[in-house]
Parts: structure tokens; sequence; C-alpha cells
């Protein structure tokens, strides 16, 4: 599955956030029979369609995508120096699509700051400059290493050629997610860390959530990456009241969406994902695809014979759907269409494939 890693300095607030990942009651409502590991947590996507679908089809149950989280503690100042990152860390961070940095900015005299303030620009560049020098030392490893195989033809020079901009530009302060045209995919048995999307996670003091001009100068620093704005604390409330009250608090802090779906929202965005959608009696269900996916591939995923049998998919957009009101109401209106092979799948198509098994 993929996953988000979450990073940070010690005392930002991961823990607090993280608990309120695992407390999520996804899994145990929907994979009963599912063992998650104690340092994931996984969120659902929050689809204000799958509700509208459960009422029209009358589903018995809904099945929402879900994005999982990664805790991936052990990331200090100085600690690509000296025994360098933990080999549990690299582990954990080279397997994980994506990163959400967790940032402090929420000030309180009783959690200690390990910089001595609450600095977000200042950590956010510790960080980023200690997976810098990790991937600076991989990299040296990595040229030295193919510039001897180029030579006796054992590797592609354009992967030589790669590892050596990418060296470049990391030298000049810039992380490889940035780096145009640099082509990444040769580079990804290196495992980089800085080659991976980041997405910043600001825990703010819940007075900031609704102060746009705070919010929008934190978000500035790490554009064009994308920021996320929560308050921990309220999050690991949040959590354990029931939905009226979740609302209720949430209002009482001028939000309409929780951080944790944001973060899932966001984090489904930034690692290139979209939904098709499936509707009837027993379920309504969101089904993860990549963006440009073709039906047959987007078929898969729900069964590989899907897959290998595919014969046609009948699509109807939800907005066409919801007019209808019914499949034979859109059928009759022309608001089905029959697609082949070769459909690019859009976001909310409710979908019902046809295959050979
Ligand atoms: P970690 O080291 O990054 O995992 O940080 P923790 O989650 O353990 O948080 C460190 C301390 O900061 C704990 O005492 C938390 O209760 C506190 N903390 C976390 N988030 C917030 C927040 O949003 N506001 C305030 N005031 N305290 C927080």
């Amino acid at each position: 599955a993929l996953t988000i890693g979450i990073v940070g300095l010690p005392n930002v607030g991961k823990s607090t956030l993280f608990n309120a990942l695992t407390k999520n009651t996804v899994l145990a409502a929907n994979y009963p029979f599912a063992t998650i590991e104690p340092n994931v947590g996984i969120v659902n996507l929050p689809d204000e369609r799958l509700n509208v679908l459960a009422g029209v089809f009358a589903s018995e149950r809904i099945v929402p995508a879900t994005v999982s989280f990664v805790d991936i503690a052990g990331i200090v100042k100085g600690a690509s120096e000296g025994e360098g990152l933990g080999n549990q860390f690299l582990a954990n961070i080279r397997e994980a699509d994506a990163i959400a940095q967790v940032v402090r900015a929420f000030t309180d005299d009783d959690v200690v700051h390990v910089a001595g303030a609450v600095d977000p620009s200042g950590d956010l560049e510790t960080i980023n400059t200690e997976l810098m020098l990790a991937d600076l030392q991989t990299l040296e490893k990595a040229v030295t290493r193919l510039e001897k195989e180029v030579r006796g033809k054992k590797a592609d020079p354009a992967v030589l050629a790669a590892a050596v901009e990418a060296q470049k530009a990391l030298g000049e302060g810039t992380p490889l997610s940035q780096v145009k045209g640099l082509e990444l995919g040769l580079l990804k048995e290196l495992g980089l860390l800085t080659a991976k999307p980041v997405i910043y996670v600001f825990n703010v003091d819940e007075g900031i959530l609704t102060d746009t001009a705070k919010t929008d100068a934190l978000a500035a620093i790490v554009a064009p990456a994308q920021a996320v704005f929560l308050d921990a604390k309220i999050e690991s409330e949040l959590i354990d009241l029931d939905p009226e009250d979740a609302a209720e608090l949430l209002a009482s802090t001028g939000q309409t969406e929780s951080g944790l779906d944001q973060l899932a929202r966001i984090g489904f965005d930034t690692l290139g994902l979209q939904t098709y959608l499936t509707a009837g009696p027993k379920e309504s269900r969101a089904w993860t695809i990549g963006k440009g996916w073709k039906a047959p591939q987007a078929a898969g995923v729900i069964h590989t014979d899907f897959e290998t049998g595919f014969i046609k998919a009948e699509v109807i957009g939800f907005d066409d759907l919801v007019a209808a009101g019914s499949v034979a109401d859109a059928r009759s209106a022309g608001k089905a269409r029959i697609e082949g092979k070769d459909y690019v799948m859009q976001d909310g198509d409710v979908v019902e494939f046809r295959f050979n098994v």
C-alpha cells in the first residue's frame, strides 16, 4: 500500500498526531482481519460522494479509500554526521512514497524546544539539511561505483549523468524533488530521500488555525510544496468524540475539516492518486488508482481477473447519476457510457466493469 512517512524534530507533536491517526477505527470497521504494525496509522479519505451513493443505492456499508501513515522517529540536528541517520530510520523513510514533515509552530513554555526557541523555518531547514546530507552521502558512493561500472560498460551512462546532476543540485541546496528536468526514475534504486514529495504539517496553536495572515506566511515558506495546518492536541481530542461533538469542537476552532482529513486529502493528491466509485446494495466504495490510469488497470484494483478478462466498462459520471436518480434513469437519459480498454479513468467515475473469467 502507498504510505506517507511522518518525520520531524523531537517535541514537535509527532506522537500526539500519530496517536490520533492510530486511534482511527478505519481498520476495525472495514478490514477486521488485517494486522497492522504499531507504527502505522490509516486514515479514511473523506468523500461526501460515497454517502450520496449509499443513499441512492441503499448500500449496506460504505468503504472509503484510505491513506497509510508510518511514524518515522529519529531525526535530529547533526544526524547525518557522526553515526549517521539510523538504519531503521533510513529503511523506514526509503519505503515511504511521500514524506509529511511535522513542524512545530505552537508556543508552550512547558514543552522544551530542541533548538531553544520556536522557529518553524529554521526547524524545517534543519530537517531538510539532514535529508540532503544523507542523499549527498548516498550519491557520493554511487557516483564512484557508477564511474567504474560505466567504464566497464556495466552501467548506463545516463544513470551516472543523472547522479552527477543530482549531486550538483544538492550541493546548491536544492532538494531533488524540486530539480527541473532531472529524471528521478533513473535514480530510483538509490532510494534518495529528497526525491520524495513532501507535505509540511504545521502544528499550530488553536488561534492560528483561522489566522490566514499567519498561515499564509507559513505556507509561503514551503511553497510550492503543500502545507497543512492543525493543532495536534485538538486532533487527539477530536478522535475521542462522537461525530456530532467532533463537528462542534471543529466548528469552535473555525474549521470545517479536521487536520487528519486534510492530511489524507492532500496526501492522496501529493501521491498522484484519484478514486473511482462502485455502488450497489452491498456497498458504495471508492477504489484508489493513479491519475491517468486506463480502464483495465483500474479494474485490476478490484480483482486481477477484472484486468485480464476486461471487456468494457459502463461509466456514469457521479453528478449525472445523482441528477438522474438511478442507473436505469441515467441509461435512458443517455448518460451511461460504454468505454473500452483505452478509456482514461476520471475522478468520480461510477463504474461497472464487464469481464470474462
Ligand atoms: P514528538 O517528540 O514530536 O513526538 O512530540 P510529542 O507528540 O511527544 O509532543 C511533545 C509535547 O508537546 C507533549 O507534551 C505534547 O503534549 C505537546 N504538544 C504536542 N502538540 C501540541 C500542540 O499542538 N499544542 C501544545 N500546546 N502542546 C502540544
